[in-house]
This record gives C-alpha cells, structure tokens and sequence, in this order.
C-alpha cells in the first residue's frame, strides 16, 4: 500500500477510535442493565466487560499494526454486528435495549460506511441473534423494566449526539478542503495570479454580460520585454523571481474588482469592469512606469520594462476572443514601436 492510502486507512481507524470507545461504553450500561435481574454466568459478565472495555483498543491497535488498517477495522466492525447480535437472547429479547444497542450499531456503519455496508451489518446483527439463540438458553422478557429504559438513554441520546457532531466536523472539514481546492484550480503556481483557464472564463462573463448592455469594461493584455535576454543572462530562477515581481506590481497596481490574470509565460492580463479605455489606459500607465522604476529582483540590480495593449469592449465584437486579439493586436503595435509602452487599440 503506498503511503498517502496507509496514512488515509490509519485516519480512518483513529476517527473510529474514540466514538467506539464511547458507544461501547453506553452499550455496557444498557446490556449491563438487561442482565441485572438474570441469572447471568460470569463468564458471559466477563466477556461482556472485556467487549466493551478491552475490545475497543485491541481493535485499534490490531488495525493499527495491520498491512490495511481500514480494511480490518471494517472486519472489526462487521464482528461488532454479530457480537451485538449475540448479546439480544442474553437479554432476554429486552425490545428497547435490544433496539437500541442494534440501532446504535447501524447508525455508526451507515456514517463511516454507507447505506448498503449498513444493510450487510444488519443481516450479520441478526446472524449473531440466530447463532446466539442456538449456542445459549434463553427466555423471552421483551418489555422493560423502567431503570433498563433509562439505561438506554444514553444510547439513544448522547450517542446519535456524538455522531452527528463527529459528521458536521468532517462536513466542514470537506468544504474547507473543496473551497482550498477550487482556489488551487484557478491560481498559477508561480505567480499567485488566477490562470489562464479561470481568468478567459472571466473574461467570457463579462463579455456576456456587458456586450448587450455597452457597459465600458476594457482589458489590459501585458508582455514583458526582451523578457528571454532575462532569461538568458541570469538564468530560469532569477527569471522566475522577475515574473513574480512584476505580478506583485499588477496586483498592487490593479484596484480590488479588477481581475488579474497569467495568461502564459510572461505574458499578463487584468480585466477591469466598469472601466472605459481611457480610464484603464490611466491604470496602464502607472503600471508600467512602476515597473520600469522598480528594481525587478531581490539581490541582483535588474531592470526592466512591459509593453501593455488595451480595448474596450464594444457592441461589434463577436466573442471573447475576438475583443482579446484587439487587446493583443494593440500590444504588438506598442512592441513595435519600440516597447515600454501602452497603446489603445481604437475599434
Ligand atoms: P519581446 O519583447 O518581443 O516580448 O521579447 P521576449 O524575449 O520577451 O519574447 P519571447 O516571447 O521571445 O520570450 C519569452 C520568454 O519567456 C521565452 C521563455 O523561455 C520565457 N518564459 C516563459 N515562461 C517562463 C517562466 O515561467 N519562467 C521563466 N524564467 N521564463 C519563462
Ligand atoms: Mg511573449
Ligand atoms: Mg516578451
């Protein structure tokens, strides 16, 4: 079993350890009252307190030191179903303790494992109430006296309790690690800034939703210049440092409902809604004299500068897409007419 499999079987069993610890407990407390008034051996006593006081740490450990920890403390669970199974014509047949310690039993297997391991766990529970009968002399007593009730309180209460707090703490413990994982999805590893797949599809919204409307949203497509000179003088790892610089610079420089993206290599994008190009040009220009003024790397003096193209939306443009190539046509003029520069595309 490879590591990242051992260690979510071995979680797998300590999350069990401690509700079973606490159900064996309770289930003690009302088998314990079932058998008070009968005439019990005292080796069924002892097997009972070993079940439920030793049983639930043997389990543990026992699954703990096997080659597939889930997988045996399931096999413990399932002998748990046809030891609570037994314990019913020990008791008599006692109906409410008898309900509870199976229900109680059921209600765990259906949380860890699932609706039909919870239906195999119940034929097994009445396998053991068959074989049991078979085994041990028995009377039939099914109703309950008012202290064997009570016994069963625990059971019926603090046990579905602790369930379902158990379940709401790894409820939010999912959607932790769900909302962690969409953010991963979007964001570029290097630079922080949403990827490119995450920020086209923003870029696809906005065009949906303001082209009918005309609503000035404009882009800003950004490209490093001589960006592999760079590259090529300092090496991959300085290059990289520069690219998170000048992401940092996008992020200050851009206002919070901007949308900034990596849109490849060292290519950048920001979004901006409810901008007019003239605006967004303003933007554009802060940007790169900051970049051009700023010292591109911790320990090395590198300087360096971008080339930015701008377009606004307009109610001609036919997709996303085509409003995206305005934006890099307009960067491909800056760069022709010499880089360090920002140029407005004008349809
Ligand atoms: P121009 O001014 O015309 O844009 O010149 P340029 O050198 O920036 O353009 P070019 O597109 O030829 O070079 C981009 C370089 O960026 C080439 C590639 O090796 C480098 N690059 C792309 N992604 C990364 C990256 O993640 N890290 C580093 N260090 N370099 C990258
Ligand atoms: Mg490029
Ligand atoms: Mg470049």
């Amino acid at each position: 079993m490879n590591n990242t499999l051992n260690k979510s079987s071995i979680r797998f069993v300590k999350r069990i350890y401690r509700p079973k610890i606490i159900g064996l407990l309770l289930a003690l407390l009302a088998i314990s009252a079932s058998f008070y008034e009968s005439n019990i051996h005292i080796g069924v006593w002892a097997t009972l307190f070993f079940w439920c006081l030793v049983w639930p740490h043997l389990s543990y450990l026992l699954a703990i030191k096997s080659k597939n920890p889930s997988k045996r403390e399931v096999t413990h669970l399932y002998i748990d179903a046809f030891i609570m199974g037994a314990w019913i014509p020990l008791m008599s047949f006692n109906f409410i303790p008898s309900l509870a310690i199976l229900s109680m039993h059921i209600l765990s297997i259906i949380t860890l494992l699932g609706l039909r391991s919870a239906l195999f766990a119940l034929v097994i529970e009445f396998v053991g109430i068959f074989v049991s009968s078979l085994v041990f002399d028995f009377t039939f007593k099914m109703e309950s006296e008012m202290y064997q009730v009570f016994a069963c309180i625990p059971v019926l209460v603090i046990y579905p309790l602790l369930v379902g707090f158990t379940s709401h703490k790894l409820g939010l413990k999912v959607a932790d690690k769900q909302a962690k994982l969409i953010s991963l999805s979007r964001i570029d590893g290097l630079t922080g800034l949403n990827n490119r797949r995450y920020w086209e599809n923003q870029l696809d919204r906005s065009f949906k939703l303001n082209k009918r409307e005309e609503s000035s949203t404009s882009v800003i497509f950004i490209d490093v210049d001589h960006f592999k000179k760079i590259n090529d003088q300092y090496g991959h790892i300085v290059g990289d440092e520069v690219l998170q610089k000048i992401s940092s610079l996008i992020e200050e420089t851009a206002r919070e409902t901007d949308i900034c993206g990596r849109y490849g290599g060292e290519e950048f994008c920001i979004l901006l809604p409810k901008t007019g190009k003239l605006e967004a040009e303003i933007l554009a220009e802060r940007l790169r004299e900051k970049v051009a003024n700023t010292n591109l790397h911790s320990k090395l003096d590198i300087k360096g500068s971008i080339s930015l193209g701008i377009s606004e939306l307009s109610g001609e443009m036919n997709s996303y897409s085509e409003w995206l190539t305005i934006a890099d046509n307009a960067l491909y003029k800056a760069k022709s007419n010499g880089r360090n520069q920002t140029v407005v595309a004008t349809v």
